[in-house]
This record gives structure tokens, sequence and C-alpha cells, in this order.
């Protein structure tokens, strides 16, 4: 797909959880008093929705008697969770697979587990090139990782990357091992349904579908019960959303969204990723009517021009993007807007670019994540279209597409100079312990003084903005700080 940059790798989820950390292991964790007999350690890539299913994997094992460890050294198991998105990703994890062998030399049961995207795009590739993978897993096959690894530990090779039409892992709650206790990831769905010619997620993924409402709804109430206070309801496609069963009215993302926000007014709840073509004005009426579900949307626009959004099969033009950007300002004034913006996709033209960035002067985004296109395999833009424009031409309009968007992001920001944000806090400031650091609705990054109140993660504060960087808001809690004393009650 295309290329950053910064090196950083695109996220599904730009904000709250933007600090994924690419290739960060498991803290160790135990269940209950039962003594793991082997270690696991897994390394994640690429977007959240990767990192939602390694929470996934680490239930799974766990319920089969193996217990996370962050230190490689110690595992019995490693397992990679891959991304195929781009070129890069896929070049770091054949790195790291190489890393492994001399763990492999020094211990002959080691097993190394390939999953996820990669796992599903090159298969067999692995394990006949790859002499030092044992399992390969897709990610539609989780639940079958036990059996795979006995196979691996009789000397077999461990293979299933067979994509299901019903999976969505509903019943299995995730181990939050990473996890601050205050934002959580929730998978509403797997899968997509569109065709965007530069895109490898419906060849690795599959067909979309969603999973049962009441049970994500009960995975939300748990979390909040359990002290989290922010939701992430992850999809390839959010607003394609629909659960219909015999058994129960049918459920659409803006029913579902709604849903969430009742458990409490003090759980925010987010949402990742939204197509242009398929947002809602119910959707956007609901969060409009629930102060908790938070003034942020993530809606790729890839490109401003409509003959080169054609040709990456997005289905709207520039002045559907414009007018849903309209249509979301008209109903929430307040909120923020981010992007994913790709520079040099097939046949792109100084005018193509142009259009490009007038469209983020247009939109005025908080944020954007942007790269430079670089074909993937097997996708339609790789097999209908010549990838044409010269490498420097895609950095050189990459670079002014991140140097408008750098000018974009202060300019919102000045916006909020003098201006009272509530902000949940998610931990200490990393450069300052005599700081909190949490997001306001709009998923800005916000430093307070914690001062002499006894606010802990996880609450509410009222902040005034004094100053302001490109990616952060300084301020001092108010004085008056009550209505987000409210909410820390539970009230
Ligand atoms: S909507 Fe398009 S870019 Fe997003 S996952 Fe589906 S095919 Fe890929």
């Amino acid at each position: 797909m295309a290329e950053t940059l910064t090196g950083t790798v695109p996220l599904l989820f730009p904000g709250t959880h933007n600090e994924l950390r690419q290739g960060e292991a498991f803290e160790p964790v135990a269940t209950g008093n039962q003594p793991f007999t082997r270690r696991f350690y897994i390394e994640s890539y690429g977007c959240a929705m990767n990192f939602a299913d390694s929470e996934v994997v680490a239930s799974i094992l766990n319920g089969e008697g193996f217990g996370a460890t962050r230190n490689v050294e110690e595992a019995d198991l490693i397992f990679i969770n891959t991304c195929s998105i781009r070129e890069k990703a896929e070049l770091t994890v054949r790195k790291r697979l190489t890393e492994f062998r001399s763990l492999k030399k020094k211990n002959k049961a080691l097993l190394v587990g390939v999953l996820g995207c990669m796992a599903e795009r090159l298969k067999a590739k692995f394990l006949e090139e790859e002499k030092l993978v044992d399992i390969v897993v897709g990610p539609d096959a989780y639940r079958s990782l036990p059996a795979l690894v006995g196979e691996a530990d009789l000397g077999q090779k461990g293979v299933n990357v067979l994509l299901s039409r019903e999976e969505t892992y509903a019943d299995i709650t995730p181990v939050r091992l990473n996890s601050n206790g205050v934002n959580a990831f929730v998978s509403i769905m797997r899968g997509c349904n569109n065709m965007c010619s530069f895109c490898v997620v419906p060849f690795t993924r599959g067909r979309e579908r969603s999973r049962e409402a009441a049970s994500i709804v009960a995975e939300c109430r748990d979390l909040f019960d359990n002290g989290y206070r922010e939701v992430t309801l992850l999809g390839q496609n959010v607003d394609s959303y629909y659960y219909a069963s015999d058994a129960a009215p049918t459920v659409t993302f803006a029913n579902l969204l709604e849903s969430v926000a009742m458990i409490s007014p003090s759980l925010r709840v987010r949402f990742s990723t939204s197509h242009p073509k398929d947002i809602t004005d119910d959707v956007l009426h609901t969060m409009a009517r629930h102060e908790n579900i938070c003034r942020y949307i993530h809606l790729p626009v890839q490109s401003g021009s409509s003959r080169v959004l054609q040709l990456m099969n997005r289905t709207y033009t520039r002045e559907w993007y414009k007018a849903k950007v309209d249509r979301i300002r008209e109903i929430m004034p307040d909120c923020g807007i981010s992007s994913d913006i790709i520079s040099g996709f097939c046949t792109e033209t100084e005018a193509d670019h142009a259009d490009t960035l007038e469209i983020m002067e247009y939109a005025h985004f908080d944020y954007s994540y942007m790269y430079f296109y670089s074909e993937r395999p097997g996708t339609l833009a790789q097999r209908r279209y010549t990838d044409d424009v010269p490498l420097e031409v895609k950095k050189r309009r990459l670079a002014e597409i991140v140097q408008v968007q750098n000018r974009l992001s202060l300019a919102n920001n000045q916006y909020d100079l003098n201006q009272v944000s509530r902000v949940l806090i998610e931990g200490e400031s990393k450069k300052s312990e005599d700081d909190w650091m949490g997001r306001n609705s709009q998923n800005k990054v916000v430093v307070f003084p914690k001062g002499a109140r006894s606010l802990v993660k996880g609450d509410y504060a009222d902040v005034l903005v004094h100053s302001c960087s490109q990616g952060t808001l300084l301020g001092n809690i108010v004085a008056d700080n009550s209505a987000a004393a409210a909410l820390n009650k539970g009230n």
C-alpha cells in the first residue's frame, strides 16, 4: 500500500491508541492460580485491529495453560502478529524472524509462529522458504492455535490460514495485557467488503462480518466495571456494522454506538474507521445526542482528486467528501476530523496533487496519516495500473502534504487556547511526573500540572488551555472542577 515519510506504521486508529508500540511484547500475565506450563512471547505490528487480535490470541493461549512473557529469552513459543499493509512492515517481520534463529539454535524445542495478515498473504512461502517458522495462522484461525502448537511439538508444521465468513471471536474475552487500565479496543467486526484498489486487507482479512451486538455491549460494560473509562469500537469499516438475528431486532452502527454510550456517562466511546461513503446522519445525530461519544471522526480521504479517487475505487468524489465534512460540522461544529492521505498513486498529476492539498485545507484536518504509495502484490492497483509516479516525486509531494498538515494541526490547536477541555487522564506525562497527560473529546493530547488535587489515572478534569504546540495542548485544571469530578464518581 503506502509508505510513510517518517517510518511510522499506519494505524487503523490515530490518537488515543496512537502510541501502539510496534513490535512491543506483552507484559507477563497470570490467570488466577493456574500454574503455566509454558510461556509465549508475542510481538504485534500494524493497525489497532492487529493489537486487538493479539489480545484475543493471548486469551486463547491462556485458556490452554500458556502464560505470556515479555522476555523473549524465556519463551517456549514466539509469535509475531504481522501486517501486510506496506512493504516495510513485512521487511521488519522478516528481520525479526531471522533474529529469532539464534534462539532456536539454543533451544531446540522453541516454536516460532507467524500470525495475521502476512501469514494469510504468504502462507506456504513461510514454511518452504523460512525454515525458522513452525506455525502459520491467519486472522480467522486463532482458535486452532493450541492444536497447531500440538502439531508443531510433534515436528509437523502447524498451518491454518482459512478465512471465515462467520468468525468474530465474539465469545472470547480479550486479555488486556499491555493496557493502561483506562482505554481499551473492542473489536466489533472483521474483514472488509470494499475493494479499494491499493489495499491488501480484503485479501488478508476476508469478507466483512459483524459481531453479535449483545457480546460487544457486555464486553464494554465489563471493561467499565473494571475501571476502564474509554472504549474504541474497532472495525475496518465500522459504519457498515449490521447485526441481524431472529432473536433480536437488527442493530445498525448507530444503534450499537447508542447502546455502548448508555452504559455510563463516565465511559467515553470512540470508533474507527469510518468510510466517507458509509457514515450516516444517524451516526452523526447519535454522536451529537451523547456527550460521552467523542467528538472525533477518522475519515480517510486518501486523495483530493476525483479522478484518482475513482482509480482507487473509493466510490466517492471530492465533492461528496467535502459535503460529508460540511454535514459533520453542521451537526457537531466542535467535531475533530483526521484522515489518511496517499501521495503519488498511479497516474497522479500535479493537478491531482494540488486537489489533495486543497481538500486538506477545506477539511482542516486535525491530524493525518500520510504515506507515499507503494504497490502491494495482489491488489487491484497492482493488476490494473502502472506504478508510474517517480519515487522522488512521490516523496516531494508527501513532504508538501506533511507541511500543510503540520500547519493545520497547529492552527487547530490554537483554536483551543483560552478554552476549557474535558480531559480523561491516561497517565503521567512522559516529560514530568508532576504532570498528567490525557486527551480531550477531539482526541487532542492535553498536559497539565497535577497540583494539589487528588486525581488518579482514569479520572476526568476540566483544563483551561493556555498554550500549545502542533501536537499538545498545555493548561491548568479550572478552579471549579466539580462537573468533571461528578463523572469521576460515576454519577
Ligand atoms: S475500506 Fe478500503 S482501505 Fe479500508 S480496509 Fe477496506 S479495502 Fe482497505
